[in-house]
């Protein structure tokens, strides 16, 4: 009997290979589908053919499975054909690592985003001259090389503080400039990307805009490095899209920033997705940032996490930093003042 056993799972081994070779056989083809359905820009999934097959699938089905577990198997089958076929497409993002595999290095003023460790910031807000001035020289002098500042804000409530404008970015521009460090500040409006463009080294588009196609297409068209924030509801691969706008207009200097995604959690203002930024490091060639700020909402969690997207291969951090934060017009409870921002720079030093 023992060697009956024997004969027969020789007999499936044998079976098993031949399954295997079929399966290749049948991915092969399905690939080749893909790339002429990708070419004539046709979808892959086809629910009418696929009816059809397990129609005819069970039709024709001999026993002994039955035709649930004939339908079972065969949808696994068609499901992982379709992967492949997606996997065509994939190829052909200009955000893809797969089509470019060396990291895209942005540079920006003295910043060279991929090819170092950087950390941005700055308060949420610009507000004065002098609290620019201020915040500028210090933040230089810890050698920060890239200085934020909003000038347009989005804010929640029509009747907060909405950013200084033009005269704002004025200001930032000239803070920077006078220190040696990079301007990067929000556009949130296509009417304003050329203006923002003069002014500043880096267009940051933010996560309340990141699916307002018109103005990724416009900072696509701009002749500056865009920041692109991750939408707080949107998904990796929406995100990814969102740089595929830009870069489809011919920007290749594209940067993007994970800024932390709305969950159930309540004690932070959002919740970091670590995982996606990791992601958008291995599935694209883009330079990636982690907002730890806008993530926590909270300074006493700023320095574990940006430990921890650094170490997890980001290209910077950014967090926001204010003079006096109690005092700030914006996102008054989660900026750094200055000595909280050094400790959060010792707490990080060694992974820049
Ligand atoms: C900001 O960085 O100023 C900002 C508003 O961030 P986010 O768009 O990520 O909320
Ligand atoms: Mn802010």
């Amino acid at each position: 009997m023992r060697t009956r056993i024997k004969e027969l799972r020789s007999e499936i081994d044998r079976i098993n290979r031949e399954l295997l070779a079929l399966l290749a056989e049948r991915g092969r083809i399905a690939q080749e589908i893909g790339r002429i359905q990708t070419a004539l820009d046709l979808p892959h999934y086809d629910p009418v053919r696929e009816a059809e097959m397990l129609d005819y699938l069970t039709r024709e089905n001999p026993g002994p499975f039955p035709n649930e577990t004939i339908k079972h198997l065969f949808k696994e089958i068609f499901k992982a054909s379709l992967t492949l076929e997606e996997a065509e497409d994939q190829k052909a993002f200009l955000y893809s690592r797969r089509g470019h595999p060396e990291p895209t290095v942005v540079e920006a003023g003295p910043a060279r985003f991929g090819a170092e460790k950087l950390v941005i910031a700055g308060p949420c807000s610009i507000e004065s001259q002098a609290q620019m001035e201020e915040t500028a020289a210090f933040l230089a002098e810890k050698g920060v090389k890239v200085l934020r500042g909003g000038a347009y804000k989005p804010r929640t409530s029509p009747y907060a503080f909405q950013g200084l404008g033009e005269a704002g970015l004025e200001i930032g521009r000239d803070a920077a400039r006078r220190h040696g460090m990079a301007f990067v500040t929000e556009v949130m409006d296509t009417r304003d990307v050329e203006k923002v463009a003069e002014y500043a080294d880096i267009l940051q588009v933010g996560a309340r805009n990141m699916q307002n196609f018109a103005l990724l297409k416009e900072v696509g068209r701009a002749r500056k490095p865009v920041l692109l924030k991750r939408g707080m509801s949107a998904t990796v691969e929406e995100w990814f899209y969102a740089a595929e706008y830009i870069l489809a207009q011919g920007n290749d200097r594209v940067i993007l920033a994970e800024r932390g995604i709305r969950t159930f959690e309540k004690w932070t203002r959002n919740t970091l997705d670590l995982s996606g930024a990791v992601l958008a490091k291995q599935e694209t060639h883009l330079p990636v940032v982690v907002d730890v700020t806008h993530a926590a909402g909270r300074t006493d969690l700023l320095a574990p996490l940006a430990r921890a997207a650094l170490a997890a291969g980001v290209d910077a951090v950014h967090v926001e930093v204010h003079p006096n934060p109690l005092v700030a017009l914006s996102d008054n409870r989660q900026q750094l003042d200055f000595a909280g921002f050094e400790r959060f720079l010792a707490a990080i030093a060694d992974l820049l």
